[in-house]
């Protein structure tokens, strides 16, 4: 699909007191060309689902998922139990996942099969370090990660990829409207080359999007939508950037 998606990231953040917030995000939504996704901790997917009911404006998604579907896996969540709970999107290779969890391409990947079986719509993330951008390594870094992270099978699956880059999460720091542009380019390149130039994949940004500085991310050509970390946690910044989208 190409409508504008907003997504909204909780990291380890929320409680189930927080779930008032999910609800006033999907009270205060009306206009129908946003979609509009809350990934939030694992303890919060299936009460939050239960609360929305089945025809809520605000899809559910997991921050990560494991590659099997079940098994001996100490702490880890399976794509089919995100389902289960109420999930039907699922954020994959997170830079928090690849730098904190030492998550390597291969893993995403596989994770990214998984989902699609598990009938998970998966947003993968990919994004340069500052030290990689300053050594003049970001489309190395980008391509890579994007060929490394996605199965050969994807043709004709819904899923995004959003570039957020290392420095921007978290800092307050956006990439610039020329940053965001060429790495949208880039991602466009190497999906067309594995898999035909008929292939659309639906890009997002991320990294300190927040309501004074949406609008301009997303009217920049080519942004479909956002992934949004710190200002997706209350209802009310978040419907600002929810209201931002074109
Ligand atoms: P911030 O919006 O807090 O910078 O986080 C971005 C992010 O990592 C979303 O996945």
């Amino acid at each position: 699909t190409s409508q504008t998606l907003i997504a909204g990231n909780w990291k380890m953040n929320g409680l189930l007191s927080s779930i008032d917030e999910v609800r006033a995000v999907a009270e205060g939504s009306c206009d129908n060309a946003v979609r509009i996704a809350i990934f939030p901790p694992y303890t919060l997917i299936h009460p939050i689902s239960q609360i929305l009911g089945h025809d809520s404006r605000v899809v559910l998604g997991g921050q990560d998922c494991h590659y099997e579907d079940y098994g001996a896996y100490t702490g880890d969540v399976s794509a089919h139990q995100l389902y289960d709970a109420g999930a039907r999107m699922v954020i994959l290779g997170h830079s928090e996942r690849r730098h904190g969890h030492k998550e390597p391409c291969e893993t995403v990947a596989l994770k990214v099969c998984a989902a699609l079986n598990a009938g998970l719509e998966p947003i993968i993330c990919i994004g340069e370090t500052l030290e990689q951008r300053k050594e003049g390594l970001t489309h190395a870094v980008l391509s890579k990660q994007l060929r490394d992270s996605l199965p050969d099978d994807l043709m004709g699956k819904a899923f995004h990829v959003a570039y957020e880059p290392v420095w921007a999460i978290g800092t307050g720091m956006i990439a610039t409207d020329d940053q965001i542009v060429d790495a949208f380019s880039l991602i466009r390149r190497v999906i067309s080359e594995r898999f035909g130039t008929d292939f659309k994949p639906h890009l997002l940004y991320g990294g300190s999007v927040k309501p004074d500085n949406a609008v301009d991310v997303l009217k920049l050509d080519g942004v479909g939508g956002a992934l949004v970390g710190g200002a997706s946690l209350k209802a009310k910044d978040f419907l600002k950037i929810i209201r931002a989208a074109p």
